[in-house]
């Protein structure tokens, strides 16, 4: 009286192969869970035997004893509540021994016997894939999910007594939703005016540069970062597989995989938790949530008002903005997951919006206004390469103004430049390139370093560093393989730091 049914354990994004081994044998009737179970796993007991008894099915009289396999991955979730009935009910005689052979079996049930959906579902998917298995046995929920990977098969379950004649037929690749078009993304043409912003932005896509939107209130910085994820190459398998991951383990993919980049703005409220994610108590049991940074894992996460975000919230950002990962402890071992965004910020100038502004006077003092700018600049001022003084346009510039298709033209130029930055970096981007790397592949014309060292009295190293890496991207854009003056020239204008340069935020001027 003895069974195994194939699962999955997650530890972050990824899926483990589990065996869930079932013996039922003589003895005092009892049901006991073993192989470092969490408590969420060992509540199991009581939600399977509700569902079996519910779906009419008899309890077995016996000693069970579930076993999950291997002992030492810690195991969390409900999500072991329909492999461990589907073992029992094996193990019982009531299925037969291959009814799921070949798929891996994950989803909750309800005490009624019904199937309830969960989260990660398509890191399962991912394992199965991975491990050569047919595909998955998931709740009716999951089903798109699971069916997303591509070459695996999804079988849905409704209820317990849905396998009582057998595996229901795998859902058909059909009912995952058609990929959106790019073209259904915001244009850039529709802005009117703010030239410098466009390419501004347009760099910050092709380097993979961390930017900050500086302007007066209405100046359009919003309706320009929404315009970013258009700039950006269409996510390849593996990015798109990774990101909706992140979405499916934080319980937010309902239909198929994510096709466009993800944009993410969360408001300056969130808790750090939320921002960066954390361990929390959801989905049936204690799991890793990931926060904001991670949902926009190869998108782009966009801080409106970044001025009124805590500084203690922002301090959190600034590792994984510099690694690409978050660390989350977990089980006593840190959990890992993706998080390489294109971060945006957006701010006024000062407290009142209006420093520097044609349309408005400054009404701060100059106290408010250091202190603004010191928060302002804080804990991410090292992290953002581009600062990118966005003005507003004149009622005249507006009037005349037609949109016109702009993005598809930049995004061919983004993904020329990044083309020549990969060959030439091996592999990496602009952004990423340490001191001695930029040394070797962004050498400066002489005419270059000159300008760089007129501007290395005002700036710290890492504001050098910054212009660097964007003249870099700038001559990229261009087509050059060196970095003229004017490329120089260009990078400095994008690093008007708040504090990084005393003329920023002089009265009347910037
Ligand atoms: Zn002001």
């Amino acid at each position: 009286m003895f069974s195994v049914v194939e699962s999955v354990a997650l530890l972050g994004l990824r899926g483990d192969l589990v065996r869930v081994e079932v013996s039922l044998t003589r003895g005092l009737p009892a049901f006991v869970i073993v192989g470092l179970p969490d408590t969420s796993v060992r509540e199991a007991r009581e939600r399977v035997r509700a569902a079996v008894v519910a779906a009419g099915f008899q309890w077995p009289q016996r000693r069970i004893v579930v076993n999950l396999a291997p002992a030492g991955v810690p195991k969390s979730g409900s999500w072991f509540d329909l492999p461990i009935a589907l073992g029992i009910l094996t193990a019982a005689g009531v299925f037969t021994a291959d009814l799921c052979e070949g798929y891996l079996v994950v989803g909750e049930l309800a005490l009624s016997g019904s199937t309830a959906s969960v989260p990660g579902v398509l890191s399962a998917a991912i394992c199965a894939r991975r491990e050569g298995r047919q595909g998955l046995l998931v709740p009716e929920d999951n089903v798109a999910e699971a069916a997303s990977v591509p070459g695996g098969k999804a079988v849905p379950v409704g209820t317990l007594t849905d396998l009582a004649s057998g595996l229901p037929s795998p859902a058909t690749v059909s009912s995952v939703p058609a990929p959106p078009i790019a073209s259904s993304l915001p244009d850039m043409g529709d802005v009117a005016g703010q030239e410098f912003a466009k390419f501004g932005l347009q760099v910050a896509a092709a380097g993979g540069h961390h930017c900050l939107l500086l302007g007066e209130p209405g100046s359009g910085k919003t309706m320009l970062a929404r315009r970013l994820p258009r700039l950006l190459p269409l996510l390849d398998e593996n990015e798109r597989l990774e990101a909706s991951a992140v979405h499916s383990l934080a319980g937010e993919l309902s239909g198929g995989l994510l096709y466009a980049r993800p944009f993410r703005s969360p408001h300056h409220s969130v808790s750090a938790a939320a921002l960066v994610g954390g361990s929390g108590v959801g989905g049936g049991g204690r799991r890793v949530r990931p926060g904001e940074l991670s949902l926009a894992h190869n998108g782009v996460l966009f801080l409106d008002e970044l001025g009124e975000f805590p500084a203690s919230v922002l301090n959190m950002l600034r590792e994984p903005l510099e690694s690409g990962e978050v660390r989350i402890a977990r089980f006593g071992v840190n959990v890992v997951l993706p998080a390489r965004v294109w971060f945006v910020g957006a701010a006024n100038p000062c407290p009142c919006g209006y420093d520097g502004s044609a349309t408005a006077a400054c009404i701060c003092d100059m106290g408010a206004l250091r202190r603004y700018q010191s928060r302002l600049g804080g804990p991410l001022r090292d992290r953002i390469d581009l600062t990118i003084p966005v003005t507003p346009v004149s009622p005249g510039q507006l009037l005349a103004f037609r949109s016109a298709p702009l993005s598809d033209q930049m995004a061919k130029d983004v993904a020329a430049a990044r083309e020549r930055q990969l060959e030439r970096n091996g592999g990496i981007l602009n952004a990423a390139l340490g001191e001695a790397e930029l040394e070797r592949y962004a050498p400066l014309s002489e005419e270059a370093s000159v300008l760089l060292r007129l501007c290395a009295r005002r700036w710290s190293s890492r504001g050098l560093v910054s212009a660097r890496k964007v003249a870099r991207t700038i001559a990229d854009l261009d087509g050059a393989r060196d970095v003229t003056r004017q490329h120089m020239r260009e990078a400095v204008a994008f690093r008007r730091c708040p504090g990084e340069d005393e003329r920023f935020g002089a009265r009347g001027g910037a």
